[in-house]
C-alpha cells in the first residue's frame, strides 16, 4: 500500500499497473494514470487501518494532495484529501491492488500530527 503511494508520488506507472491485480486492469488504466499523476501533488498519507486475511486484505487511508492545475502550477486552494479503503489480493507472494472504495473526508483537527509526516502537529506545521 505504501509503495502505490510512493509509485504514485514518483509517477512510477509501470510500478502502479504491475502491482493492480489482472482481473481489474482495464485498456485505459496508463492514460488514466497518467492524468492524475500529472494533475496531482501528493502531500502525504495516513495509513488508518490495515487488515490481512490469507490471500486478501483491505487497508483504509488518507491521501492528502493538491490539484496541479492544466499550467503546472499548484493549486492554493484547500488541501484535498483521498480517503479509500483499497482491496488487495494475494497473488504469489504478492499483494496486488484490486478495487478501492472512496469515503468522505476525514476531519483533521489542529492538535492531530500533520499529513506530511513531519511528527509535528497540524498547526504548527503545514496548516
Ligand atoms: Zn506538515
Amino acid at each position: 500500500m505504501r509503495s502505490r503511494y510512493s509509485a504514485f508520488k514518483t509517477q512510477n506507472i509501470d510500478y502502479l499497473l504491475n502491482t493492480t491485480h489482472p482481473n481489474h486492469r482495464t485498456s485505459d488504466d496508463r492514460a488514466a494514470l497518467d492524468k492524475t499523476i500529472a494533475s496531482t501533488l501528493w502531500l502525504g498519507l495516513k495509513v488508518l487501518h490495515s487488515e490481512f486475511n490469507s490471500g486478501s486484505g483491505t487497508v483504509e487511508f488518507c491521501a492528502f494532495y493538491r490539484d496541479v492545475l492544466p499550467a503546472g502550477k499548484v493549486s492554493k486552494a484547500a488541501v484535498l484529501q483521498l480517503h479509500e479503503v483499497s482491496r488487495f489480493i494475494q497473488v504469489d507472494e504478492r499483494w496486488l491492488y484490486s478495487q478501492g472504495q472512496h469515503l468522505p473526508a476525514i476531519k483533521l483537527g489542529r492538535n492531530d500530527l500533520c499529513y506530511c509526516g513531519s511528527g509535528e502537529k497540524l498547526k504548527k506545521c503545514c496548516a
